[in-house]
């Protein structure tokens, strides 16, 4: 089946983008994916793997090189997140902009 050449699960479908607010080609948890980029480093510096897809994949003992990686590229201060819990589709947050409209 061809789908877009993305290496990640996007064009889900077209929403508004929860971080930046701009209409956009939003994956599973609402961000665009210059966002969602954003939001992948900010998980790996907060070493929530569970939540990051980057990570996913990632071997157990690899994921502290994977983080030093992403930290010496971007630096360390998160870009997305504001040293908050991540959001997830499951614990979406009400008080913060719009939600997706489907
Ligand atoms: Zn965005």
């Amino acid at each position: 089946m061809e789908t877009m050449d993305n290496d990640l699960t996007f064009g889900v479908y077209d929403a508004l983008c929860l971080a930046c607010d701009v209409p956009a080609m939003v994956n599973d948890i609402g961000l665009c994916e210059s966002c969602n980029a954003k939001m992948e480093r900010d998980l790996i510096r907060q070493r929530e793997w569970d939540y990051s897809a980057s990570a996913f994949g990632c071997p157990v003992d690899k994921r502290e090189e994977l983080r030093n990686h992403v930290i010496a590229q971007y630096g360390k201060a998160l870009e997305l997140l504001a040293a908050e819990p991540p959001r997830t589709a499951r614990s979406r947050s009400r008080k913060k902009k719009r939600k997706p409209t489907r």
